[in-house]
């Protein structure tokens, strides 16, 4: 942390200071220029700098160490790559999550699975506990939803991501659930973050729809700073004056991530639209800013879905886009698996 006083500051006041500075535990490194002086503090303890912004004598406090330690760039500088039962999340490939959004029955999860692993995808998605904006929408079925996704997705050889809204939750996510997300809502719910964190069980952490990018990182530290370094971080979307879409995609995210962390980047388009037809246009953004994977909503029968129909792209329309999405991943160094077709031509 960086203290600038103001060019009138007295000696009293700048050794106020750094009697404060030695208390918390800092070395303090005085430099006295032409006109101001700056104090120069080194530690590692997290203060807030409106402490030092408030004292008489100081003209500006900036901090030079990011909040964060587990999850900055600088903890890991050639990035993460995890390594989830087999799947790769954080390295050349672009890992393809994708279902409905929430579970529905056996047979749902079957014929979805069925044509998204076909397609190309690792994961299959689809909410058991839903965290719904109105207490009389459908909440979810449960337990018994993760049953029937947890069949569906060894039937098909995928990989199962699923939302915990609670701790309590956390003996069913270990028996049903590959990679718990953590949904938009509860991303600064931190019992549940420090409680995920005291598992095994790799973490998707949304960002929160008002979160800025470094409270996603403080979100994923409180993860970490439990033991729990799986976490994928995922952009869904954030909430702004625009009307047009559900909420905005914010891309920009994906480069400032993997400038500041080194945990994997993946996008929810579905959740940042909100409707079905502008859903490629950003999944195929999202790969070419240089996303790590992508969590798609997809139904066999979106016009009867449970929730979230209108954002749930056809399964035609996914496989669709699985293929255009192939060719940027080529186009900027990175693969996304082939569909089973493909894959037996080869
Ligand atoms: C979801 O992915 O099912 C979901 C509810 O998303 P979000 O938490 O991003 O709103
Ligand atoms: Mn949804």
């Amino acid at each position: 942390m960086v203290i600038v006083m103001k060019q009138e500051a007295t000696d009293k006041q700048i050794e106020g200071i750094i009697k404060k500075l030695v208390s918390q535990d800092f070395d303090v490194h005085r430099s006295t220029g032409v006109e101001h002086t700056i104090l120069g503090a080194v530690g590692a303890q997290v203060v807030d700098i409106r402490d030092y912004e408030v004292l008489d004598g100081v003209k500006e406090v900036h901090r030079i160490t990011v909040p964060y330690k587990l999850a900055s760039r600088a903890f890991r500088p050639d990035g993460t790559v995890l390594d989830i039962r087999g799947v790769k999340v954080g390295g050349d490939e672009v890992v393809i999550m994708a279902g409905p959004c929430t579970i529905e029955s056996y047979e749902q999860c079957d014929v979805i699975g069925e044509h998204v692993k076909a397609a190309g995808a690792k994961v299959i998605r689809g909410g058991a506990f839903k965290p719904r904006t109105s207490p009389y929408s459908f909440q979810g079925l449960g337990a018994e939803g993760l049953k029937a996704i947890r069949k569906a997705a060894d039937k098909h050889g995928l990989l199962v991501v699923s939302e915990i809204m609670e701790s309590s939750q956390l003996d069913l996510a270990e028996e049903y659930i590959d990679i718990i997300q953590i949904g938009a809502r509860n991303m600064q719910n931190y019992p549940l973050l420090r409680g995920v964190g005291r598992t095994q069980i790799p973490v998707l952490l949304k960002r929160g729809m008002s979160a800025t990018l470094s409270d996603l990182l403080l979100a994923a530290e409180y993860v970490m700073s439990e033991g729990n370094h799986q976490v994928i971080l995922c952009e869904r979307g954030i909430r702004t004056f625009e009307t047009q879409t559900r909420n905005t995609l914010d891309l920009s995210a994906i480069p400032v991530i993997h400038q500041l962390s080194h945990l994997p980047i993946i996008v929810d388009p579905s959740h940042a639209v909100g409707i079905r037809d502008k859903v490629a246009p950003m999944a195929r953004a999202a790969v070419a800013a240089g996303g790590d994977g992508l969590l798609i909503e997809v139904h066999h029968e979106p016009d009867k879905a449970a929730c979230d129909g209108a954002q749930s792209l056809y399964l035609q329309q996914f496989t669709d886009l699985m293929k255009e999405l192939r060719t940027i991943a080529a186009a900027v160094g990175r693969t996304i698996a082939e569909t089973e077709e493909e894959a037996v031509k080869v």
